[in-house]
């Protein structure tokens, strides 16, 4: 995906103003913040569960490469077949080949940010199949031509009455119809397609090395129907998805359902370890598991592999200010929120991405909330100086900030123009209590938004060496 033309700042803006993804925000975020706090809250041991679901994604992390190779043979014996996509475009071209080499007309496809990542579907439908999205989420998104806004909620940014709408003008259900009446529409639409494709398209929540399995967490049973029910199976697995052990993979499965839903575990954990074999009755015919780097081993090698710990659950989306307000779209980037303004400059260079670190007010609640305690705010700091030390950053930031060190190491200078600034602002006209309203250009872009605070009577300094000689 290629970053939008529009400055972050004007996209958040524009996203501020929209009533409906307001209104759709303001009733769902909470939920899930409350949910995964009473879902740790409930564990006696949940703290430490974390712990040791960091040590696992960190040393799994550390000796990728041998669990990669362990993975592919375990799977091979299996019976499942095994690629490796060096980048998104090698991907999907691994998934026409598939589509050419066994004549497929009709896809199903189950929640997968790892094919949004690659823009699979665009690649798919231009190829002239059918494509289905079968997790009602990315199905609403689908008929509704827009894009998920989430990771685990893709469509946390509409409100009952659009879903109902859409689902009025495509399926027929009534304008005021319920949750119930519109999943079951779904369910009826969807029950076709399942019947009908060739093959089923997944991502996967982990991949266990040590038996080669596939294991995906769903709330809606579809992942069970896209990898059992069409003849083929692909797998998009980003190589850093990786559990040595079912072990490891039980302490992730536990807080991953907690953190994303708050739910001691999903409805569905389906586990796929190979093609169907003698006796089973049913099962794909072939099991294609794609293992995509895409940026990874890049990040790997540098200073910000940590970012690799995430298992994608959400959770620092849903405690971000800055998500919480603006949304997922507005980021621009298929991973939305903390983990995305890390992980899209890590994945596909930070020149095309360099405002996307600048999207957060470093408070830590990502951190925090994090199953496995990924330090963000260090990797955007980070982000940031690499982003000043080469250079990216604006002339006027970075003149302003020269100008602001010289004059904090000259005590004379910076208190003079700490009093010239002050009686600046009581020349300003139109001020309540001290609160300037509208500040002249270039300055405005502060008050464009909010008034600009009274300044202190006394300034720090002058308190300071008054106490210290009283
Ligand atoms: S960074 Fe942590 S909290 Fe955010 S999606 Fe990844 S694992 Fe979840």
């Amino acid at each position: 995906m290629a970053p939008p033309t529009l400055p972050l700042n004007r996209r958040a803006e524009i996203a501020l103003q929209d009533v409906p993804l307001q209104e759709a925000l303001g009733r769902t975020m909470d939920h899930f913040v409350t949910a995964r706090l009473k879902a740790f809250a409930d564990l006696p041991h949940g703290e430490a569960l974390r712990d040791h679901a960091r040590r696992i994604r960190a040393r799994t992390i550390a000796q990728l490469d041998r669990h990669l190779l362990t993975l592919e043979r375990q799977a091979t014996a299996n019976g499942s077949q095994v690629h490796w996509a060096r980048d998104a475009e090698e991907a999907r071209k691994i998934v026409m080949q598939i589509v050419r080499e066994n004549d497929v007309r009709r896809i199903v496809k189950s929640k997968s940010m790892l094919s949004e990542e690659i823009e699979l579907n665009a690649v798919l439908e231009r190829a002239g199949l059918e494509v289905l999205e079968t997790d009602l989420g990315e199905y609403i998104v689908q008929l509704g031509h827009d894009h998920p806004s989430h990771i685990i909620a893709p469509v946390v940014h509409w409100r009952l009455e659009d879903v109902a709408r859409l689902f009025h003008e495509h399926l027929g259900t009534p304008l005021d119809a319920d949750i119930p009446d519109l999943v079951g529409a779904a369910r009826q639409a969807l029950r076709a397609g399942f019947l009908q494709a060739d093959m089923g398209v997944s991502g996967a929540n982990l991949a266990v090395a040590e038996t080669g399995s596939i294991v995906l967490v769903t709330n809606e049973g579809n992942g069970r129907y896209v990898t059992t029910t069409p003849r083929i199976h692909v797998a998009l697995v980003g190589i850093e998805r990786l559990a040595p052990t079912w072990e490891d993979a039980g302490t992730l499965l536990q807080v991953l359902a907690r953190s994303a839903t708050g739910q001691p575990l999903s409805c569905y954990t389906s586990i796929i370890t190979g093609p169907r074999r003698n006796p089973d009755e049913d099962g794909p015919e072939q099991v294609h598991i794609i293992l995509v780097d895409n940026g990874r081993t890049r990040a790997l090698a540098g200073e910000f592999a940590e970012i690799l710990y995430c298992i994608r659950c959400g959770a620092c989306l849903n405690v971000c200010p800055v998500y919480r307000n603006i949304g997922g779209h507005a980021y621009g980037s298929v991973y939305p929120g903390p983990v995305g303004i890390v992980v899209t400059p890590v994945l596909q260079g930070p020149q095309t991405w360099s405002e996307l670190p600048q999207a957060s007010s470093l408070c830590g609640a990502c951190t925090e909330a994090c199953p496995v305690r990924i330090d963000i705010p260090r990797m955007l700091l980070r982000l940031r100086a690499a982003e000043a030390e080469q250079g990216q950053s604006p002339a006027w930031l970075r003149q302003g900030i020269r100008l602001y060190a010289w004059a904090a190491t000259h005590p004379r200078i910076f208190r003079l123009g700490g009093r010239l600034a002050a009686l600046a602002l009581k020349l300003v006209p139109g001020k309540k209590q001290g609160w300037v309203d509208r500040l002249p250009p270039p300055l405005n872009a502060w008050t464009d938004s909010r008034a600009f605070p009274p300044l202190a009577e006394k300034s720090f300094s002058s308190r300071r060496e008054e106490r210290d000689h009283a």
